[in-house]
């Protein structure tokens, strides 16, 4: 397990706005994931409307599948394209309005409420612009942070959840030193010292 061929690898913002501006989206599916619907009662605990967060969402499917079964939904995504398409893909409508807190910043919000999509990028967030979160399903998201970045990452996302919270995440296996990444190889160790 040699992770020193991706430990510098580095993915710009504008790369992934590239990405979805050329529709090289590979990542993105039409279904829910398996692992989610396996998981699901371990994400909510028998729990009715939790607060649940999607970091670096895109425009994943999985959002409006939590929201239609009650609870709240919050992502931040830096393509604002990624985030019209997710509510125009399943039409949805919503407002959208500037974040004081962050320069730059929108919010897109399904006119519902239950779906809120902040444009920006995940290190502009805290608990006291977005609140704390019951469950996190990350998918695509840690696998997607650049590695010298993930100790950031963690920090932040267990700043964002409750005490009791449940936090489902999906990584990749494969051997790092035959593909560049994302999604990087984070291994089993580093997620312990990562989340403990
Ligand atoms: N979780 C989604 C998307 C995974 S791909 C899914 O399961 O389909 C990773 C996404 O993170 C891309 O859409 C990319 O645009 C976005 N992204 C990359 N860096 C980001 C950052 N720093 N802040 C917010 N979003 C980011």
């Amino acid at each position: 397990s040699d992770v020193g061929s991706q430990e510098e690898r580095v993915v710009t913002e504008e790369e992934w706005l590239q990405k979805w501006e050329m529709g090289n989206i590979g990542f993105h599916k039409e279904q829910v994931h398996p692992l989610l619907q396996k998981y699901l009662d371990v994400l909510l605990n028998g729990r009715n409307g939790l607060r649940i967060f999607f970091p670096l969402c895109g425009k994943a499917v999985e959002m409006k599948w939590l929201a239609d079964m009650g609870h709240s939904v919050v992502g931040v995504e830096v393509s604002e394209q990624a985030v019209k398409e997710f509510f125009s893909e399943h039409s949805l409508p919503y407002c959208e309005e500037p974040v004081p807190e962050i320069s730059g910043a929108k919010m897109f919000q399904s006119t519902s409420g239950n779906i809120s999509l902040y444009c920006c990028s995940i290190y502009d967030l805290s608990s006291s612009i977005v609140g704390k979160f019951h469950g996190v399903w990350d998918r695509g998201a840690l696998v997607a942070v650049n590695p010298r970045d993930r100790q950031r990452y963690a920090s932040l996302m267990i700043n964002l959840v409750e005490k009791n919270s449940s936090y489902l995440l999906v990584t990749v296996s494969y051997d790092p030193n035959k593909h560049k990444g994302p999604p990087f190889y984070v291994p089993e160790s580093e997620i312990k010292s990562l989340f403990g």
